[in-house]
């Protein structure tokens, strides 16, 4: 754990290891901190806090730019440990690497840009002005989907407001957070800036709600675990910003390009093995071409490459664990009972040498809202079609969920684009556009898929109080 500027082991000497979802290989091991450690690593970022708030803001974009800098440089490093401990191709990887690297230089630009204003007072001796100040110290919680990208989504823009930052990375991928933090050290942050703890949530949890140092929680995970955190916070009027679950629907019209519309499916679909808060998660097919539709999908699908994400070409790395491959395949049988059509997969993948949760990527055709897959996360590689007929019908269908963070149209009509992306109720809707996620653009949820944006101006937002100073001039 990096904590104070120093690499430290928890106070408790306890360590768990890391395994290789792929082949259950240890890859490696870490310490297991209590909440004496979490609370250390919090009086470490108080004591650094007031310090780092006071440079210019040219001088905290200076070590966020090297981080920028020296993270591409080990990019390849980086994302080994990455496919190793999470899965994912090493293609994949490598991209996300370069996308968490955005956020360090996007905010080391932005740091410079925290405006205030003024407003006019309604007495001649008085002047009013805004001010934005940093929330103070940040507790941070990330998920093992994306191990690199959704800790410096956070910290990047937390450091630029002039915050000092506590992470937790996921238990599955501790060792992709502990090199960004050598990359960070290695930045020269002053020491407490940024401090790295590792061990269980709930723990972890349980100091940042509880320590009156700690000023915000930012959050990225399940919806589950975010309400807890959300009760948890009305006790101390705890800041929260929360990045939820999703359930995406991926509405595709008759008019929409088909051979690219088949590709994005697959890239918004399989990337990840399907385990990202923003993969379809109901592909919407209007009637007229759902055939043909489904037949391209499946032949592309039993093509892509199934294996350890170390090895060339894979396409398709393991589920994070077995518990998340009963859970799609408790899907899939709830469908097929319920009248789905298997396409293609439908099956555990099985391979000497891999000792993973290893799931074939799957396509369903004839599925419906009965059926468990259209209303609960999937978090694996299948693909359920489901057909429809008019514009009308698919927006009603698509917005009857919980969830509201990321939402696909595909289409070549420019008035039935805006009109469908403006009754959407989700925080994103990418229009024939399968990959929105960028450092500049705001990322974040609608409905229990979150509160608050990460990326861009907005993101910055989260890590600011307003403060208003009403300024009389005697006289
Ligand atoms: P998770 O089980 O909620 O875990 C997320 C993080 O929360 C982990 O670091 C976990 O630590 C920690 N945690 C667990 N219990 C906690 C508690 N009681 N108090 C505080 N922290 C606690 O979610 P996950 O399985 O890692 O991630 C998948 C979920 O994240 C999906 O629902 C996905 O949609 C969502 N997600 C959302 C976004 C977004 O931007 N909206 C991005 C990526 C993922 P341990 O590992 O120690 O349990």
């Amino acid at each position: 754990m990096y904590i104070g500027g120093e690499w430290r082991e928890a106070i408790s000497g306890q360590r768990r290891e890391v395994r290789n979802p792929a082949t259950g290989e240890t890859v490696g091991s870490v310490p297991v901190c209590g909440r004496e450690d979490v609370a250390a690593a919090i009086d470490a970022a108080h004591a650094a806090f007031r310090p780092w708030a006071d440079l210019t803001a040219q001088e905290r974009s200076e070590p966020l730019r090297r981080a920028f800098e020296i993270l591409v440089e080990r990019k390849d490093e980086i994302a080994r440990i990455m496919t190793l401990e999470q899965g994912k191709p090493l293609a994949e990887a490598k991209a996300e690497v370069l996308f968490a690297a955005e956020f360090l230089r996007w905010y080391s630009e932005e740091a410079k840009r925290v405006y205030g204003e003024t407003i006019p007072a309604s007495a001649p001796h008085k002047r009013i002005l805004v001010i934005r100040q940093p929330v103070g110290v940040v507790g941070a919680i990330t998920p093992w989907n994306f191990p690199v990208s959704m800790l410096t989504r956070k910290i990047a823009p937390a450091l630029a407001a002039g915050c000092t930052v506590v992470l937790k990375p996921a238990d599955y991928t501790p060792l992709s957070a502990v090199a960004l933090f050598r990359v960070l050290e290695d930045a020269g942050f002053p020491p407490g800036v940024v401090n790295l703890v590792t061990g269980k949530g709930s723990v972890v949890g349980a100091e940042f709600l509880e320590n009156p140092k700690l000023g915000k929680i930012t959050f990225t995970g399940s919806t589950e675990v975010g309400k807890q955190l959300i009760e948890g916070s009305a006790k101390y009027v705890k800041r929260i910003s929360m990045e939820l679950g999703g359930h995406a629907p991926f509405i595709v019209f008759e008019d929409a390009d088909l051979e690219q519309t088949v590709d994005a499916c697959i890239a918004s679909k399989f990337r990840n093995a399907g385990q990202t808060c923003i993969c379809a998660n109901r592909i919407y097919v209007q009637d007229t071409i759902m055939d043909r539709f489904a037949a391209m999908l499946a032949g592309k699908v039993k093509a892509l490459k199934v294996g350890n994400g170390m090895e060339p070409g894979v396409d398709i790395g393991p589920l994070i664990d077995w518990e998340a491959l009963e859970k799609v395949e408790q899907q899939v049988q709830d469908a097929l009972s319920k009248g789905a059509k298997l396409e293609a997969g439908g099956r555990r993948y099985v391979r000497e040498g891999l000792n993973g949760a290893f799931y074939e990527p799957t396509v369903l055709s004839h599925v419906d809202e009965s059926m468990d897959i259209c209303s609960v996360e999937t978090f694996g590689p299948v693909a359920p079609l489901i057909a429809f007929r008019t514009e009308e019908e698919v927006i009603a269908k698509a917005n009857a969920t919980e969830y509201g963070l990321a939402s696909y149209v595909f289409t070549r009509d420019l008035g039935r684009a805006f009109r469908v992306s403006e009754r959407l109720e989700y925080g994103i809707v990418g229009v024939n556009d399968p990959l929105p996620s960028v450092a500049q653009a705001p990322f974040g949820g609608w409905k229990e898929s979150g509160l608050g944006r990460e990326g861009g101006r907005h993101g910055l937002e989260a890590f600011l109080e307003i403060k208003y100073i009403s300024l009389g001039l005697n006289g």
